[in-house]
């Protein structure tokens, strides 16, 4: 069976574009985080409304309430997992470990390696189908007609994240920064890492992506 995979990187490298090349070319299931607790936004469940105010100030929700939700949507050893947006520091990364991957323990971090300072813009111009989650951008991947969605079909539906603000993503950013490090220390010291360049096109980078997991 192929390996599960972790992907960490900052907002806006590319983590959600290129894991859903994944799921169409390779049969991966995605697991983002952010998703999952969009979702729970969106359905307007108890969860949701405890999330909404942090997701919105780009404040990382508490450990282990994304563990459990993450627990409750994976069903590890039947097919490949990709984790996109967990773990997000030292801590999640023990609590995959012990929780989660300690049965399976195929697995691999790829960590998507990108100059912050261009993922400003990348993130402010990005705009979502709130659908199918296809991944957009006002420049270079516009929508048609800014808002209709080419892949599913969705009229409408491409919208920008509340989160995707200029103001939100300098802290999204900031706090990247300050929990990337002690994460990438742990996976290298396993030999479990591998680095790829994230300031490549959309395509490049998936061909590198799939050297890596090959
Ligand atoms: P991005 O990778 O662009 O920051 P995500 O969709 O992964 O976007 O995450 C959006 C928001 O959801 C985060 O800013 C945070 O508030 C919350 N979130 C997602 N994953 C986690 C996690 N593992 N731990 C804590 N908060 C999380």
């Amino acid at each position: 069976m192929k390996n599960n995979l972790i992907i960490l990187g900052a907002p806006g490298s590319g983590k959600g574009t290129q894991a859903l090349k994944l799921v169409k070319d390779y049969g991966y299931k995605h697991l983002s985080t952010g998703d999952l607790l969009r979702s729970e936004i969106a359905k307007g469940s108890d969860l949701g409304k405890k999330v909404s105010g942090i997701i919105s100030a780009g404040n990382l929700v508490d450990d282990l309430t994304v563990l459990e939700l993450l627990k409750a949507n994976c069903n590890l050893g039947q097919t490949a997992y990709i984790f996109d947006g967990f773990p997000r520091n030292y801590e999640q990364a023990q609590m995959l470990e012990k929780s989660l991957l300690s049965d399976v323990k195929n697995y691999k971090a790829v960590y998507f390696e990108i100059n912050l300072d261009s993922l400003v813009e990348r993130v402010v111009n990005r705009r979502t189908c709130k659908n199918c989650g296809e991944i957009y951008n006002t420049k270079t991947k516009p929508a048609k007609n800014e808002v209709d969605c080419q892949a599913c079909g969705g009229s409408g539906t491409v919208v920008q994240r509340k989160d995707d603000t200029l103001e939100v993503v300098s802290n999204r950013l900031n706090i990247f920064k300050d929990t990337i490090g002690p994460m990438l220390n742990y996976y290298e010291s396993k030999g479990l890492l591998v680095k790829l360049d994230a300031s490549k096109d959309e395509k490049a980078l998936f061909e590198d992506l799939k050297s890596a997991i090959e």
